[in-house]
């Protein structure tokens, strides 16, 4: 069986004369898959029966499966638990806020990052997901959305899983989903999120592509991160911070780190000094996330003071920082923090934790 996202316009058009079939139902198939969200061949009404049988002995359509749908208690957040044909499983989470439409995608079944507080990790790496089975995420809530007269207008990877650990399927899948005759999501309005895989930084800078790139930092300097962030052994500071900054030179993006709160390992006021030092003239909003609590580990999310103090530090150089502050309801994954910062940007400053 094929993917259908290996197969772009010329491909199908040799697949389709192969078939002997005419060459016009490539485009057709396209908009019906990529513009139309139909995710079955039966719903293609002007292919005939026996294309579309043919089709379906072929090509894999659909990919995912989904097995449960959570939704927060305002209605703001939605996460979406699909079965992959192989039948491990992967997450997505829908964030309504305002008029953005955003979902956090995985990239991996389980991640090879193992962070010290991330869920993601603690069971291993199962494999890398597919193009198609990225971009599908966004597809099938499309295809949900649609009732609505809604579409996603947004799109982070940062669900399971280490996106530049998946490299090409990861860039395959942005290409697909900011192709203009194709899902056409602007690609500054997609985000990239890496634990800082250097050589995957430097390629991505080649790319040509306008993409926001985060980098989850999560410490001020290398012996902390080394602590808390298994490849920061692999990886020095040093190397991913220069590559950071190439990316930003390059793209004429900002960069943002993504800093996760550890109680007594990483919020001193102290480490705010040395994490405003580490990131004095660069162009860039330092995200701060309370941790949240997931079972099994022993870590601990700060307390308010501690976090306001570190904060203060933080404005005090002129450094510019939000804080995602999750209240720890059912929709805890990765990606589901980012329900708060929407909310906050919504109402203008995202000055202070939410719940405060
Ligand atoms: N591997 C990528 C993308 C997935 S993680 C990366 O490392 O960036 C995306 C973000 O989720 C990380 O920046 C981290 O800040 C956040 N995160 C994961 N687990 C968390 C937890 N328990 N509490 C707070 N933030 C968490």
């Amino acid at each position: 069986m094929l993917d259908y996202a290996d197969l772009d316009y010329e491909n199908l058009v040799q697949w389709l004369k192969a078939q002997g079939e005419k060459e016009f139902h490539a485009k057709q198939i396209l908009g019906w898959i990529f513009q139309k969200n139909v995710l079955s061949w039966e719903g293609m009404s002007n292919l005939s029966k026996e294309l579309r049988e043919k089709l379906a002995q072929y090509i894999r359509l659909p990919v995912l499966e989904l097995v449960k749908l959570t939704e927060s208690q305002d209605l703001e957040t939605y996460k979406f638990l699909w079965r992959l044909k192989d039948g491990s499983l992967v997450e997505s989470v829908l964030i309504c806020s305002g008029t953005r439409r955003t979902v956090c995608v995985s990239s991996q079944v389980g991640c090879p990052a193992r962070c010290a507080f991330c869920a993601s990790g603690q069971q291993g790496f199962f494999r890398n997901l597919r193009p198609t089975e990225i971009i599908e995420q966004v597809l099938q809530i499309n295809k949900w959305l649609a009732d609505k007269e809604e579409k996603v207008s947004h799109v982070v990877y940062m669900g399971m899983g280490e996106p530049l650990k998946n490299y090409d399927s990861v860039i395959k899948s942005i290409r697909l989903l900011s192709d203009p005759n194709l899902v056409n999501i602007s690609q500054r309005r997609i985000t990239v999120s890496t634990v800082g895989i250097v050589e995957g930084i430097k390629r991505l800078s080649t790319e040509g592509l306008k993409v926001n790139l985060v980098l989850s930092l999560h410490a001020p300097n290398q012996h902390i991160r080394k602590k808390i962030i298994p490849y920061a052994r692999k990886y020095p500071l040093e190397d991913i911070l220069n590559a950071m900054d190439e990316y930003a030179q390059k793209t004429k993006r900002d960069i943002t780190y993504e800093y996760t709160l550890l109680a007594g390992i990483n919020d001193h006021p102290d480490h705010a000094h040395e994490l405003a030092h580490l990131l004095k003239g660069k162009q860039c909003t330092v995200n701060l996330i309370p941790y949240n609590p997931v079972a099994g580990l022993r870590l601990k999310r700060p307390e308010k003071k501690a976090i306001k103090q570190f904060r203060s530090v933080l404005f005090g150089s002129r450094i510019v920082n939000t804080c995602r502050y999750t209240k720890g309801d059912d929709i805890s994954a990765a990606c589901g923090q980012l329900a708060l910062q929407e909310k906050q940007e919504k109402s203008g400053l995202p000055m202070l934790a939410a719940g405060e």
